[in-house]
């Protein structure tokens, strides 16, 4: 019997992939075993699937014969809370990250994510400002390429010196350059104290946040049309290093400390099926940017810390022109602003009109990488930047 048969099955109505569906689904339980899958159906097409909850964003596959899923491929196979590092299989849920004992990975993705999808996805929440991404946190990885063999670079300590730094390249390749099927993260002490600043304030006070010495971990912001801007800022350390910084940073912001985050705290500002951005622009330009989204109509929240910023609903474009409108304002906009507009979801309607990734620095180069790693483009098909 062959491993396709052995692991494959025939997809169910849910086995889509931005309204795309699948033929097949088959979940390997070991590198070994994805590897023998892979080699074995090169005249497939892929999509990789974790726990599915940025599955949607980007393009949808241009063809989509199997999906393979990592959910049997989980488990934390060491911590070592010495060396500060966990050694973890691709599909294991974060939920099993956020909290290992005494220690985390310190990245906000959501309970269900899976390690190896937050890595492929490289997005980023709150902490980014204090722990930086999947990108900075990963030290070691193993992949099966798309020609069904197991690579594997860096390694179990935090400083990897030797050869090309891999886990840099797969991380936010988005599926299209092989399964990851195991990672290695460094992790974080969970610190003794966190507490929360929560202000009504425009998005211009973030600077005098960073520019005093509150060593906050995160510096979000919210606005919306016709409703107050807020800004949150998180702190961590000891009980009374916390104590103290909140109190000062309430009194510059005439804020409030408390224990929890704002509800809107790591969400994204669009509803199920709508149109959301990613914005990203230097940092002293986040005001004007934020100005111009809500501006325009929408919500904007993130890391006024980081620049990195998410715009959407409550607009929902009724039409194609509408959504391509909008987009090309935010993106004007945040190129003014230093930056990027990414269309990261859209209602399937709107989809095929829009150019999700816009203009993107180093094109070329990704599609010669693409080329060397999947010359037959079977990984994720026409999903990643320029339709590759
Ligand atoms: C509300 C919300 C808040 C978030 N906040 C954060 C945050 O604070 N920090 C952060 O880092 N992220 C954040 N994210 C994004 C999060 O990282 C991703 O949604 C998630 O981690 C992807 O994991 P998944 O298992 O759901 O992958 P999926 O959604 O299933 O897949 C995501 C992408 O990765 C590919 N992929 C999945 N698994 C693999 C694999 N093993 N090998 C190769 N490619 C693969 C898929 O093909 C797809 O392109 C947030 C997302 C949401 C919805």
């Amino acid at each position: 019997m062959s491993v396709l048969d052995d692991l494959a099955n025939k997809a169910g109505d849910d086995d889509t992939v931005c309204g795309v569906p699948a033929r097949l689904v088959a979940a390997p339980a070991t590198t070994e075993e994805a590897a023998a899958l892979i080699a074995e159906t090169r005249d497939l097409a892929v999509v990789i699937r974790g726990s599915g909850t940025t599955l949607h964003h980007g393009p949808p596959p241009r063809d989509l014969d199997l999906i393979i899923d990592t959910r049997r491929l989980a488990g934390v196979v060491e911590h070592a809370a010495g060396d500060l590092i966990t050694v973890v299989r691709a599909g294991t849920p974060m939920a099993e990250l956020h909290c290992l004992p005494g220690q985390q990975l310190a990245l906000d993705a959501p309970p269900s994510a899976t390690a190896g999808g937050t890595v492929a996805a490289n997005t980023s929440g709150p902490r980014r400002l204090r722990y930086g991404t999947a990108r900075d946190l990963l030290i070691g990885i193993t992949v099966v390429r798309p020609d069904g063999r197991i690579t594997r670079a860096g390694g179990k300590v935090v400083k990897n010196v030797a050869g090309y730094d891999l886990g840099k390249l797969y991380t936010g390749s988005q599926g299209t350059l092989g399964l990851i099927t195991e990672c290695v993260f460094r992790l974080h002490p969970v610190p003794p104290a966190t507490s929360f600043v929560r202000a009504i304030a425009p998005a211009t006070r973030a600077a005098d946040v960073l520019a005093g010495q509150f060593a906050a971990s995160a510096l979000e912001i919210n606005a919306a049309p016709g409703a107050d801007p807020e800004i949150a800022v998180l702190l961590e350390g000891t009980e009374a290093g916390v104590r103290d910084r909140a109190a000062a940073l309430a009194g510059l912001l005439d804020g409030e400390v408390t224990d929890e985050a704002p509800p809107w705290w790591n969400t994204p500002p669009w509803p199920d099926g709508g149109l959301g951005l990613k914005l990203t622009c230097v940092l002293s330009a986040v005001p004007a940017l934020v100005t111009a989204a809500v501006d325009a109509g929408l919500t904007v929240r993130g890391s006024a810390g980081t620049g990195v910023l998410h715009a959407g609903g409550p607009v929902r474009p009724a039409s194609a022109d509408e959504a391509a409108r909008l987009v090309g304002l935010l993106r004007a906009a945040a190129t003014t602003a230093g930056g990027h507009a990414v269309v990261l979801t859209a209602p399937d309607s709107v989809r095929d009109r829009l150019d999700m990734w816009g203009p993107v620095p180093g094109l070329e180069l990704m599609r010669r990488v693409k080329e060397q790693f999947d010359p037959d483009h079977r990984f994720a098909p026409g999903r990643f930047v320029g339709g590759i």
